[in-house]
């Protein structure tokens, strides 16, 4: 097996601490990727992007990531001269190359720009960039062990009939404005409102509820996460009772649990919502046992894909 070649290679030539991207054909450090000002991602947020991580040298649900990143480009009217597999080998060359067995992955389609300065979507020559860094999660080690102080925002998360939330999609304003309101409230990360006055999402994650053993999540507004997507899965294994429905923010607050979830951290527990505790305000059993089974299911080639790095295949030969 072979690796591709780094643009500019350090005395390891697999071994990137600040990660690597791809972009135009090549395997690049990360901070010669770049984009032009004049690319509508930058100027209009006119992107779509998935993240997926790697964990202990394996992809985790790498099939639903690619599934919801081509869903993406087909309903923005883009393309790329990649195929699945392509992308999938692209992403693990990054991978692969940075070295790093426990990695944020990201794949990005921007609009481009068009070279004959046309406002005219369709003249856009698409971008497709991918790049590994370091794993990265919303929950810091002492907030994962203690559990988050949340802040219900009132910020009303961009509605669906606006962006549709399916497409991952860099329309941050609302999520930003949530969080600076959090911290004016001493809360460390925020939710928001969906446009009913329930419980939307987070910057970067969903929410669930745990009440009586049951598990809700907000239905309406939401990008469909993977890592929400895994929790419904596990329910079903566990013969755990979960539904998607609306989530009042009362209903958060008197639930006996509450956990966030998201590729960039996996299952985080909440311990405070505004200034009511959850639970004891301790990290709850439910939250617990899901976290625990989520971790396990990353050792499983049911859900994983292992990455092969170049020091495994030269050990191996
Ligand atoms: N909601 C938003 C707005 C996100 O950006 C993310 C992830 O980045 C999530 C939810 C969680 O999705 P996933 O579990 O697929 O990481």
């Amino acid at each position: 097996m072979t690796f591709p070649q780094v643009s500019q290679t350090y005395k390891d030539p697999y071994n990137y601490p600040e990660g690597i991207a791809f972009q135009e054909g090549q395997y690049l450090l990360m901070k010669d990727a770049k984009v032009s000002v004049l690319d509508w991602g930058f100027l209009h947020s006119d992107a779509t992007y998935d993240t997926v991580h790697v964990w202990d040298g394996a992809f985790f649900r790498l099939d639903l990531h690619l599934d919801r990143f081509f869903a993406g480009l087909e309903k923005l009217h883009m393309s790329i001269p990649f195929d699945r597999s392509q992308v999938a080998d692209i992403l693990a060359n990054c991978v692969a190359l940075s070295g790093h067995r426990n990695a944020y992955v990201e794949m990005i389609c921007t609009r481009g720009g068009s070279p004959s300065f046309s406002r005219d979507p369709r003249d856009a020559a698409n971008r497709f960039i991918a790049f590994a860094v370091p794993y990265g999660s919303v929950a810091n080690a002492a907030q994962m062990e203690r559990g988050l102080r949340i802040a219900i925002s009132d910020v009303v998360r961009i509605p669906p009939k606006s962006v549709d939330p399916s497409i991952k999609n860099y329309h941050w304003l609302d999520l930003v404005r949530g969080l600076y309101d959090a911290f004016d409230r001493d809360a460390e990360t925020a939710l928001l409102l969906d446009t009913d006055g329930n419980i939307a999402e987070g910057p970067g994650f969903n929410v669930f509820a745990v009440k009586g053993g049951s598990l809700r999540t907000p239905q309406f507004g939401v990008l469909p996460g993977i890592t929400r997507r895994t929790v419904f899965d596990l329910c079903t294994m566990l013969d755990i009772d979960v539904g998607v429905g609306n989530v009042s923010p009362d209903a958060l607050k008197t639930a006996d649990e509450v956990f966030i979830t998201s590729t960039a951290g996996g299952i985080m527990p909440v311990s405070s919502v505004d200034e009511t505790r959850i639970g004891n305000g301790r990290p709850g059993p439910v939250t617990g046992k899901i976290k625990a089974l989520y971790w396990d299911m990353h050792k499983d080639p049911t859900w994983s894909t292992v990455v092969a790095f170049p020091e495994d295949v030269r050990g191996a030969s």
